[in-house]
């Protein structure tokens, strides 16, 4: 396990308000039981409860909502996600989250947005590099790694970037909102676009139109799919053909054969696909099938305040159930950074720190 955590890694599938820590989400309850907007016993037992079906996920996300969605407190959850992710040497994250309109808040997609950058420039445990227009320059000029070489103290420092999630529960509009956003907000470290939400909610048509919009800009797209067996949008998502794919738990043969020929990268999130009823166990999850296939992959956590885990926790994972070594778990974190949405001078810096790494951990 904690050769797992010494492991840098690269997280290319964690959701903002999946991963807040329980603690935070214990300490935002009792404040509004405080005001007696709640019952803090009643999302306390909610919160520390183990073991979620797929349905109950989506009822604790709108419970999450409450608890988080006002400026300061984005904004704390996000230095706090990120100091999270630090601590498990990760040293590549891309954050996805819906922007949200809340009028009672005073809050638009934007200042969502502004109040979720605003926490990622308050950490101060690591160096956070989060592309930003105003220093630019300055990001290209750092791009040279801070390693951590041995005896050597210097800062961690972990590189990240945003993707705007669009809700299934979003109508066309929004999630075109959703898209201009990205687009707006490019030189501030949004670099991708996700499809997520409530599988069994909506419709693929609603979403295709600001989808068609990302693709025709050039912003990347990682797609939920097949998170419950939905035939007709399984086969329109892997026909829209988009950069990464999330999930891919319920393929028939065809779409596996399909999947597998396009070479479309997998996020893996093996603790949330188990838990949430999406694969039978963990012997029996796609993983292994993907990774003997060679098929392009990358193990994420998805949520890991919501499911109890850590990027580290995944590796560990894949270690104790498919006996994989050190220096094949080496590998599979190291050809995750083939399926980054970030550019070039990001992708060349941390092919640096995997290989001083390498002279570390094998
Ligand atoms: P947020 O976007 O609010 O930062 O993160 C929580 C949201 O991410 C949820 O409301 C949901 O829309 C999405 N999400 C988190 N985990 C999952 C998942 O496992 N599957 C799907 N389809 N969506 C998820």
């Amino acid at each position: 396990r904690e050769w797992c955590v010494a492991l840098s890694k690269v997280e290319l599938h964690a959701h903002l308000n999946g991963s807040v820590r329980n603690s935070t989400l214990l300490e935002l309850a009792k404040q509004l039981a405080d005001k007696g907007h709640i019952v803090f016993e009643d999302v306390k037992d909610v919160i520390m409860k183990n073991g979620r079906s797929l349905p109950e996920c989506f009822k604790l996300f709108d419970l999450f909502h409450i608890l988080t969605t006002d400026h300061d407190t984005v904004t704390r959850i996000a230095k706090e996600v990120v100091e999270d992710f630090a601590a498990e040497n990760v040293v590549y994250l891309e954050i996805r989250t819906t922007p949200k309109n809340n009028e009672a808040k005073g809050m638009t997609k934007r200042s969502y947005m502004n109040a979720v950058i605003k926490g990622i420039k308050a950490v101060e445990a690591v160096d956070v590099v989060l592309f930003d227009s105003n220093s630019r320059t300055n990001d290209t000029l750092t791009c040279t790694p801070t390693i951590e070489l041995d005896g050597d103290t210097k800062k961690k420092r972990i590189y990240i970037r945003l993707l705007l999630s669009i809700d299934r529960r979003e109508t066309t509009s929004a999630a075109l909102d959703t898209v201009n956003l990205a687009l707006e907000m490019k030189d501030q470290g949004v670099i991708g676009i996700d499809l997520s939400g409530n599988p069994v909610v909506g419709e693929w048509e609603t979403y295709l139109p600001a989808l068609q919009h990302a693709k025709e800009l050039g912003i990347p797209i990682t797609i939920h799919c097949g998170e419950v067996a939905n035939r007709k949008e399984i086969q329109a998502v892997l026909d829209f053909c988009p950069q990464r794919l999330g999930h891919v738990c319920c393929l028939n043969d065809l779409e596996w054969k399909k999947l597998k020929s396009l070479m479309i990268p997998v996020e893996i999130c093996l603790t949330s696909n188990v838990m949430t009823g999406g694969a039978p166990s963990l012997e029996l999850h796609h993983f292994a099938d993907l990774y003997n296939a060679k098929h392009p992959l990358s193990l994420c956590t998805d949520d890991s305040g919501l499911f109890s885990t850590s990027l580290s926790n995944e590796y560990y994972l894949v270690a104790a159930t498919f006996g994989l070594s050190k220096p094949q778990l080496f590998r599979l974190a190291q050809e995750a950074l083939q399926f980054i949405f970030a550019d070039g001078n990001v992708k060349k810096s941390l092919k640096e720190v995997f290989r001083h790494a390498e002279k570390r951990l094998i």
